[in-house]
C-alpha cells in the first residue's frame, strides 16, 4: 500500500474507483454483463473486503486511472492507480449454476445472473413499452440490448425462475433473489408478472426476494406480492426533479412524483420501514441539494433511497455522458448515510434488495463509518 492510500480512508477510495471504473486486460468472460437492466457493463470485484460492482466496459473505464492486472487462477489481481500498485483485489468467479440448464434446455445464465458475490438477479420481462420509442425511453437504459446479443430470453417463465433459484441456492449459496422487470403494456406495470414469478420461486426455495417495478395502478398488488413471498419492493425514481425526469426519462416521467409517493406510503404499510426502496442515479443532472432533499422526504416516510453513481452504458443515448465525480458522490452519500443511520434504516437492517446487496454504491460503507 502506498502513502496516499494509507491516508485516504477505504470508502472514499472505493467511491472513486466506482465512479471511474477499472481498465481490465480481459473482459470477455460471462461475469461481465453487456446490456440489460441493472449494473450492466460492470464486474463484481472485492476490494478492501467489500464486493462492489465496478464499471469495466464504459467509456469512463477506458480512460480510468485505475487498472488491474490479469487475474490469477484464484481470481486475484493487483489494482493500480496511475501505474502504482494500490492493493490486491479479487474478481468474483463465475458461479457453478451458469453451467446448468432448465428442464426446457435454457442455460441458467440466460435466465438469471449472479450480481455481486451472492445475489441472484433477473429481469423477468426483458422488453419494455417505453424502450423502442425515443420519445418515451429512459436514456440510460439498455434493457433490450442483451436480447439483441442473445445473452438472455425475452420472458423468464415462473418454472424457469424456480429451477434456477433452486440450483443457485444449492450450488452457490445464493442469499437473495432480486427480480426486476421491463414495463409491460398493462396498468399493473409488471406487478402481475412479478407476482407469478415470486409465487413459483418462493415455493421452490426459502430465500428473501425483492421485486422491482413501476408503481402499479392499484396498490392491492403490494399485499399480493408480499403474500406470494416478496420481502421487499423497489420502485425506482432514478431522477428526482421533473426537470431531469422529463429530459432523461420522458415516458416514465408521465407517472408523477405524487403518484410515486402515494405508492411508497402504501407499500411501506405492507412491507415495513426500509423494505421499500428506490434507486436514484446521481449524475443525471439533479444537483446534490436536490437529491438530498428528495432523500430526506423518502427517509421520513420509511423509504430507503439507494443512491448510486450513474454509469453511462454503451449503446444508449447517454453513453458519452460523464460519470459523477467522487466529490459529487461524497457530498451526497456521507450526509445521506448519517440520516439513514439516525433513522435506524441501514443496508444491514433491510430484508432484501439492492440496498441490502449494496454493491452498486458505496452508501453502505458510509453507513458503517457513521455507525462505528
Ligand atoms: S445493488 Fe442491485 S443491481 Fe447492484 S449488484 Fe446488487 S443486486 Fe445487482
Amino acid at each position: 500500500m502506498n502513502d496516499t492510500l494509507i491516508q485516504e480512508s477505504n470508502h472514499i477510495l472505493l467511491n472513486e474507483i466506482q465512479a471511474s471504473g477499472i481498465r481490465l486486460e480481459d473482459v470477455t468472460d460471462l461475469t461481465v454483463r453487456k446490456g440489460g437492466a441493472g449494473p450492466t457493463d460492470h464486474k463484481a470485484i472485492t476490494i478492501f473486503n467489500t464486493t462492489v460492482m465496478i464499471p469495466v466496459l464504459s467509456h469512463a473505464a477506458e480512460s480510468s486511472p485505475f487498472t488491474a492486472t490479469r487475474p490469477t487462477k484464484m481470481g486475484l489481481a493487483s489494482l493500480k492507480k496511475d501505474g502504482k500498485i494500490l492493493t490486491t483485489i479479487r474478481f468474483i468467479k463465475e458461479p457453478k449454476f451458469y453451467k446448468e440448464k432448465s428442464s426446457d434446455g435454457t442455460p441458467f445464465w440466460k435466465i438469471a445472473r449472479l450480481h455481486s458475490k451472492d445475489v441472484l438477479a433477473t429481469t423477468v420481462l426483458q422488453t419494455c413499452i417505453r424502450y423502442k420509442n425515443k420519445e418515451t425511453s429512459c436514456q440510460f437504459c439498455a434493457i433490450e440490448e442483451s436480447l439483441k446479443h442473445e445473452t438472455t430470453i425475452a420472458y423468464k417463465r415462473p418454472q424457469q425462475l424456480a429451477e434456477v433459484a433452486k440450483c443457485a441456492v444449492e450450488l452457490d449459496g445464493i442469499s437473495q433473489f432480486i427480480m426486476t422487470t421491463g414495463t409491460p403494456a398493462s396498468s399493473d406495470r409488471g406487478a402481475k408478472i412479478l407476482f407469478e414469478s415470486v409465487k413459483a420461486v418462493a415455493e421452490a426455495v426459502n430465500i428473501p426476494i425483492q421485486v422491482q417495478c413501476e408503481p402499479p395502478d392499484t396498490f392491492d398488488w403490494f399485499l399480493k406480492l408480499k403474500n406470494a413471498g416478496a420481502s421487499s419492493i423497489g420502485m425506482h425514481l432514478e431522477a428526482v426533479t421533473n426537470r431531469v425526469r422529463n429530459k432523461i426519462m420522458p415516458g416514465k416521467a408521465s407517472v408523477s412524483l405524487d403518484f410515486y409517493f402515494k405508492a411508497f406510503r402504501a407499500a411501506v404499510e405492507i412491507f415495513g420501514k426500509g423494505n421499500v426502496s428506490t434507486y436514484i442515479l446521481a449524475g443525471l443532472g439533479d444537483t446534490e441539494d436536490e437529491i438530498l432533499l428528495m432523500c430526506d422526504k423518502l427517509v421520513d416516510i420509511g423509504v430507503y433511497p439507494f443512491v448510486v453513481p450513474f454509469v453511462p452504458v454503451r449503446n444508449t443515448p447517454l453513453e458519452n455522458h460523464s460519470a459523477p465525480s467522487k466529490d459529487f458522490m461524497h457530498k451526497i452519500l456521507d450526509p445521506l448515510a448519517l440520516s439513514l443511520v439516525n433513522a435506524g434504516m441501514t443496508s444491514e437492517t433491510l430484508e432484501s434488495g439492492c440496498a441490502k446487496c449494496g454493491a452498486c454504491s458505496t452508501l453502505s460503507a458510509f453507513e458503517k463509518k457513521h455507525s462505528a
